[in-house]
């Protein structure tokens, strides 16, 4: 289990610097951003009750990067399940190279010879190769492999729900991203990396909280090596955006819900054999990502909760447990939804539901 950190401020009691034990509830595990503005702790209640109007604006300020870091971690890791088990791409094998770097030998079922056989829905179901990928570090890079628009399109919703209340404007941005501390490569039949492999492009989220500051929310930051999904605005772009991009139909869809949008479009579009795997694609995140909706819902309402924001708000160790019982059921309701989908549909009704739920 986690054990309680001490942190500067925490030792010492806020008012009279005598040893504390009572730390403020409110803003305690909030991150530290800047070493002036600290979580409080107390001596004895005297204290608490004696600082508690001075304290009370430094604890709010505090309270709501609580909330929001708490939001990041929990959005990124419902990402990381939501990868796991609809895993759509075919490993073959997965070789995490001296300098950290992953390379990945991949069936990427794209010829045209392979898709005319392969069109069964639920074929596109694959195994992530978990054991494979050596550690947590590689499992995250390879999980987020070229998946920042998926993070933006398929997490929307979430997003929405989980920063309703913190943040109070969201943007999607689109980017070229630079200094990887890590990469995912492509490597061919003899295990080479691939020549040539196409510049990445990146996707996240910008992120206004409601007490002005600004933040780069990047659910798939780990295929870079970069692992927290929140870094303040400033730092992610002078850091790690080489310049800012434009999306096709950029003005019709650059908003929060735009790249969803998009997708949920494309996953219409069965024009050309080109598109065809493309919008079956994007046709099963329409569906499984409407599952992590309901969970949530679901399991908000069989805990008696009205918002995720109570649980975001919660103690820390109780915080703990609620984030992880509610992964879990979001693993298991996905896992549920992929068996279904394996079992009860032949492929053009499969792709007909998908297309239902798009439309709604
Ligand atoms: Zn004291
Ligand atoms: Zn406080």
């Amino acid at each position: 289990m986690n054990k309680p950190k001490s942190v500067p401020g925490n030792s010492t009691c806020t008012r009279c610097q005598a040893p504390a034990t009572l730390p403020c509830v409110g803003c305690q595990d909030a991150p530290i951003l800047d070493p002036q503005i600290h979580s409080a702790s107390y001596c004895n209640i005297s204290c608490y009750e004696a600082d508690k109007d001075k304290h009370e604006e430094t604890c709010k300020q505090l309270q709501v990067h609580k909330l929001f870091y708490r939001a990041g971690d929990i959005l990124q890791e419902i990402f990381y399940v939501y990868k796991e088990k609809i895993f759509l791409r075919k490993i073959l094998s997965v070789k995490v190279m001296e300098n950290g770097d992953v390379g990945l030998t991949m069936d990427n079922m794209d010829n045209p010879k392979q898709m005319a056989m392969m069109p069964t829905f639920a074929e596109l179901f694959q195994k992530f190769p978990g054991n494979k990928c050596g550690s947590r570090g590689a499992r995250k890079a390879v999980l987020t492999y070229n998946a920042g628009s998926d993070a933006v399109a398929w997490m929307h919703d979430m997003v929405k729900y989980l920063l309703d209340g913190i943040a109070v404007n969201i943007e999607e941005i689109s980017l070229e991203p630079k200094n990887h501390r890590r990469q995912v490569i492509d490597l061919d039949p003899k295990q080479e990396p691939q020549e040539g492999s196409f510049k990445r492009y990146h996707d996240i989220f910008k992120v206004e909280i409601k007490n002005g500051e600004v933040y780069a929310l990047d659910l798939a930051g780990a295929q870079f090596g970069y692992y927290n999904p929140v870094t303040p605005w400033e730092e992610y772009f002078t850091t790690r955006v080489e310049q800012i991009t434009q999306r096709d139909n950029w003005e019709e869809y650059q908003h929060f819900g735009g790249l969803k949008k998009m997708h949920v479009k494309e996953s219409k579009d069965l024009s050309s054999i080109d598109m065809f795997q493309f919008s079956q694609f994007a046709g099963l995140n329409c569906c499984a990502s409407e599952i992590l909706e309901e969970t949530l819902w679901a399991w908000l309402k069989q805990h008696r909760l009205t918002a995720i924001e109570e649980v975001l708000d919660l103690p820390r160790d109780t915080y703990q447990i609620k984030r992880k019982e509610l992964l879990k059921k979001i693993g298991e309701d996905l896992e549920a939804f992929v068996s279904r989908t394996r079992v009860n549909l032949a492929p053009l009704r499969a792709l007909k539901a998908a297309r239902g739920c798009a439309q709604q």
